[in-house]
């Protein structure tokens, strides 16, 4: 289940970093954002069982789905372009 979710949001990630070129795109803070925003996301896709995995990946492929993931991903990359863990 983590793993479904983090590959979409590494990708929206890569996508989002590419439109704003201006946020710091290090190891450091690309981390600290994939890890916030699926500390935010996850209470959307819990369940465990096979049945939970298989609606969780036909999700992930909705449009919707993957907008209001941008959206938590786009706030991650703001919080952590405004508190990084680095000068
Ligand atoms: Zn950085």
């Amino acid at each position: 289940m983590k793993n479904l979710l983090e590959g979409t949001v590494v990708a929206l990630y890569d996508e989002l970093r590419a439109q704003n070129p201006e946020l710091c795109g290090c190891d450091n803070c690309r981390t600290d954002v994939v890890a916030y925003a699926l500390n935010a996301a996850r209470p959307r896709y819990s369940g465990g069982t096979d049945v939970g995995q298989a609606l969780i990946s036909v999700d992930l492929q909705r449009d919707q789905t993957r907008a209001a993931l941008a959206v938590i991903v786009m706030d991650a990359m703001k919080r952590v372009a405004v508190n990084p863990r680095h000068k």
